[in-house]
């Protein structure tokens, strides 16, 4: 009868012990890398690439209309100049005029459009920034906590593995080895009984079974097996 009250107070603790070791383990996974932050990284990258390639196309804009407007002053200059007298020069001129003219404007709406993507592209740079910010001061949050948490189960642990200890210590040693094997196959290897019923199969116990297990020696249950424990 004390063998088998020890052997469920041993077996209390293995179910403490396996619990917290479970809490740990789960703790662990959710411990590293956070999908959501890679996410929005990735994503703040990807803008902050479109960013500059805009800033790219809008030099690029820039340098064309410059190069334009020069061209055009110069041909201006010379077609309103007064020094060229030839009638079929001066409508060339007019023409290329005109042509350059026209160029110009498209480059400029070009250059507007750009610079209207250029602002919404900012702003997007902007809110997704702010986003990752959050998510990773969340996420860091997240990860103290847990981590904290790491640690007072590792405390629990080590507690529960002492107590372990010290309890086996005033056990029988073969005692422990049968709770061990029985442990394997059963997972609960001692079962409480009460009101003549074994807690770990539901069955009623025959009288003769109940009296053996209100002994010294150690009993199974006829049923499941279990060590029988009466308290
Ligand atoms: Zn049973």
């Amino acid at each position: 009868m004390i063998v088998a009250k020890q052997l469920y107070q041993l077996q209390e603790v293995d179910l403490e012990i396996e619990s917290s070791e479970q809490a740990l383990a789960q703790l662990a996974r959710q411990l590293g890398e956070s999908q959501a932050v890679v996410r929005a990284q990735t994503k703040l990258k990807s803008e902050q690439q479109h960013f500059e390639e805009l800033g790219r196309q809008q030099h690029s804009a820039e340098w064309e209309i410059d190069d334009l407007v020069n061209k055009l002053t110069s041909i201006e200059e010379k077609l309103y100049s007064g020094r060229i007298k030839d009638s079929k020069e001066l409508t060339n001129l007019q023409h290329e005029v005109d042509g350059l003219r026209v160029r110009r404007n498209q480059l400029e709406d070009k250059a507007l459009e750009i610079m209207n993507q250029v602002e919404l592209s900012t702003t997007s740079v902007d809110t997704l920034s702010n986003e990752l910010k959050t998510l990773e001061a969340e996420w860091h949050s997240q990860q103290q906590q847990l981590s904290t948490k790491m640690e007072q189960l590792e405390t629990t642990l080590s507690d529960l593995r002492h107590k372990r200890q010290l309890l086996s210590a005033k056990i029988d040693p073969q005692a422990i080895e049968f709770y061990q094997e029985l442990k394997k196959q059963k997972e609960q290897a001692v079962a409480k009984v009460g009101q003549g019923i074994c807690h770990g199969c539901r069955i009623s116990l025959p009288t003769t079974e109940l009296q053996r297990a209100r002994g010294d020696s150690l009993v199974q249950c006829s049923s499941c097996g279990r060590i029988l424990f009466l308290p």
